[in-house]
């Protein structure tokens, strides 16, 4: 069964340690997830962005699908299910549809309306026992048609956010989504340590966490850092054994064009980033 983030993040934060939030794309990006968490006995959660969501059918499909697959895979470690990148409105769509947890993400908004907004929110997500993402100060991406440094986040405003009793909140600290840049300045753990301090216990996300070192990860995470997104990374790591399966020309030997054979490689690609990610965040047997 499907739980929220809450517990999960609060142990990781107290712990010292990072839970990760691995976005799904379809059935095997979720079964490869799914059973590395299982095998490692590692918390997990799921992100869904809204685009991911209407490639696979839909808010309704996905909690489906996470459901029957959990139910089958007798998985028994704690899985949330978590809008990623969320408007307000699609907030209520995966509410309505049975997610475990969503992300409001306000931070275009100028802070006033992103109060009253996540305001809202917090109140619905406590009533239905759904966790709560915020977003504080917009995090940079290639998207963006900007290429250095993403946004740092105003302390002062994440303690207003914070004080709203959401139940994690992601601040902006430089880091950016996709592949970072080569004049990227890493993360500014000056702002993260202001934040840290005006937001009590709240657990931190870190954003964009394909690319950025090992010993920023571990510095974020000793900074209070409890939630670690991971997406570009489990996409180049199945692009590039997709390409190699068929460079080497395997899918012209015997049934290799069988999709349960092609799709293989990159299935076990996305388990091996999986388990080298928990194994960094320290989540590994923490279920
Ligand atoms: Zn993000």
């Amino acid at each position: 069964m499907l739980v929220n983030a809450k517990e999960m993040l609060e142990k990781a934060r107290a712990g010292h340690y990072a839970v990760g939030q691995f976005n799904i794309n379809n059935l095997e990006w979720t079964k490869a997830i799914l059973a590395t968490a299982e095998e490692l006995k590692s918390p997990v959660i799921l992100g869904v962005s809204a685009g991911a969501g209407k490639y696979m059918c839909g808010f309704n499909t996905v909690v489906a699908m996470v459901n029957a697959m959990m139910e089958t895979m007798k998985i028994t470690v704690p899985v949330a299910l978590h809008l990623d990148h969320g408007t307000y409105e699609q907030c209520y769509s995966c509410i309505e549809a049975g997610f475990s947890s969503v992300m409001f993400d306000g931070s275009h908004y100028p802070i006033e309306e992103n109060v009253a907004k996540t305001t809202e929110l917090v109140q619905v997500c406590a009533q239905k026992g759904l966790s709560l993402e915020a977003e504080v100060g917009a995090i940079g991406g290639e998207e963006d048609g900007v290429v250095g440094n993403g946004e740092c986040a105003d302390p002062a405003e994440c303690k207003m956010i914070a004080d709203l009793g959401v139940t994690m909140l992601a601040a902006g600290i430089g880091n950016i989504h996709g592949k970072y840049p080569e004049n990227w300045k890493g993360l500014s753990f000056e702002t993260l340590e202001a934040v840290n301090e005006q937001v009590g216990e709240m657990p931190l996300v870190l954003h964009g966490g394909t690319g950025i070192p090992a010993d920023m990860i571990r510095r974020a995470i000793e900074l209070g850092v409890a939630k670690i997104n991971v997406n570009t990374e489990c996409q180049l790591a199945f692009a590039a054994a997709t390409r190699a399966y068929v460079e080497a020309g395997k899918d012209l030997e015997g049934k290799g064009f069988d999709p349960r054979k092609l799709l293989l490689p990159g299935t076990e690609a996305i388990k091996a980033t999986v388990k080298e990610k928990m194994e960094l965040f320290g989540s590994v047997g923490k279920a």
